[in-house]
């Protein structure tokens, strides 16, 4: 039988839903117009007072924040409650840019737990469970936000921390961790190094993994759970708007169930602003709800992505968002043509290559060019260059048939691409000179 962490919550009639969001909404857009000289600025730029917000439907009404805002407000320019009221402070793990700080009272890093509680509860997890969490802890959200959360089920905390990956291993053994909890490129890489210790699935308890925190594909999620012998499901979740548990995977796999009690989303065209229908691919919006500290009202992520309210068999009727494609600005304009990395990721695990990868593109002679370095698994490994030069010809073409354009693949030797403990890197852009649109 499904298990929830908040019954009432998560299965609630989309009609009381609304009424809940309706009357928070409101509530907060007095709280930050009062209490926030920035929104309040902002709000009459645009003619919009808190009395023209009735509910979530005149959210259009007000103005967008982006990562520029939270820029120019740093350090204290949104913080809506003083600070002897707040208690703890975190920071983005600055993958784009300049580190953003969000600030959170006590009732807000409660919020941030239970939203965890219900994506640890959802993954099967109870107070019976061990959880090591590999996530890295410190400013970044992840170990903190997934330690409170597994505190709150009850579970048996592992504060691992990432890195050192044999320790990782030889814990989960000796303490028979059941639930992992880290970055799904760390997770790959856990399965890696589990086998090189000359162990398999059977010689650990783990029964499920949660990950998150950067994007990853279905073809990883399987490669990830046949080499931890777990089932594995994803967390998301941003710095601006409390870390990871904004929303969850349940049972089904497929979509994340959004904790829309606390974090109102919306998919807007990126370009014009204008809100799109459910589903339609766009960027994510989220309106913080319930945030005392750090509330941000229609703040886009520059994650792409959909959103579903079709029925889930879990019973949950939180409405679901589909797995982020990327973000906006990890786009890749090459040759015009608009690339994820996430795209080269399911070819080559569905080519059956390991996913430890290098993407690196550059500009010579006026054209843009797309190299990928691919790590080969030892069984893939020949001494013949006549066959690795077949190889990276068949892997090309079966790129060229997913991207729309030539790469050059070049297999490398195993263990030759760094591996991550946290966030991967997987790109390189050497064109930094040249305007990419994707990135304005
Ligand atoms: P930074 O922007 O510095 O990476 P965060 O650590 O707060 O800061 O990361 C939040 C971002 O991580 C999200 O906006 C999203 O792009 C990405 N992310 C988080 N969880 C997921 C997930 N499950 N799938 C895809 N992307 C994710
Ligand atoms: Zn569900």
């Amino acid at each position: 039988m499904e298990r929830y962490w908040n019954q009432e919550i998560e299965c609630m009639s989309q009609e009381d839903m609304k009424k809940l969001q309706d009357e928070r909404l409101v509530a907060q857009v007095k709280h930050v117009y009062d209490n926030v000289k920035y929104y309040r600025d902002l709000m009459d730029e645009k003619g919009v007072k808190p009395e023209d917000i009735k509910g979530v439907d005149d959210l259009c009404k007000l103005p967008f924040l982006s990562k520029a805002d939270l820029r120019e407000a740093y350090p204290y320019g949104l913080l809506a409650k003083p600070l002897d009221e707040c208690v703890r402070i975190q920071s983005t793990s600055g993958t784009t840019g300049k580190r953003v700080v969000a600030f959170y009272t006590q009732n807000d890093v409660d919020m941030w737990e239970d939203c965890v509680a219900r994506a640890i509860t959802a993954a099967g997890g109870t107070n019976e469970d061990v959880c090591q969490i590999a996530y890295g802890y410190g400013l970044f959200t992840g170990g903190a936000g997934l330690h409170g959360g597994s505190h709150k089920v009850g579970c048996l905390t592992l504060p691992m921390s990432s890195g050192n990956t044999e320790r990782q291993i030889t814990f989960m053994q000796d303490l028979g961790a059941t639930i992992l909890c880290c970055t799904p490129s760390y997770a790959a890489y856990i399965g890696e190094t589990l086998h090189e210790m000359g162990l398999t699935p059977d010689d650990i308890k783990l029964k499920a993994g949660i990950f998150g925190a950067e994007p990853w594909t279905e073809e990883m999620r399987q490669s990830i759970e046949k080499s931890l012998g777990l089932k594995a499901y994803d967390i998301y979740g941003l710095t601006e708007s409390s870390g990871p548990g904004v929303a969850f995977e349940c049972c089904e796999q497929s979509g994340m169930h959004i904790n829309e009690d606390n974090f109102y989303p919306e998919i807007i065209n990126p370009d014009t602003g204008e809100v799109l229908p459910e589903g339609e691919v766009g960027e994510l919006v989220f309106t913080s709800l319930t945030k005392e500290a750090f509330p941000l009202i229609r703040y886009r992520t520059r994650d792409l992505c959909v959103l579903s309210r079709k029925k889930c068999s879990c019973g949950r009727t939180l409405i679901k968002m589909a797995k982020p494609m990327g973000r906006s600005d990890d786009m890749l304009i090459i040759r015009g043509v608009n690339v994820f990395p996430s795209q080269i990721e399911t070819v080559l695990i569905e080519q059956g290559y390991s996913p430890n990868y290098l993407i690196e593109v550059d500009r010579k002679n006026n054209t843009d060019t797309l190299d990928i370095n691919v790590e080969m698994n030892p069984d893939q490994f020949s001494d013949k260059v006549k066959d690795m030069q077949e190889q990276e010809k068949d892997l090309a073409e079966a790129m060229k048939a997913m991207l729309g354009i030539n790469p050059k693949v070049h297999l490398v030797s195993p263990k030759s691409i760094a591996r991550s403990e946290g966030k991967a890197v997987r790109v390189i852009d050497k064109r930094k000179l040249i305007d990419n649109p994707a990135k304005k």
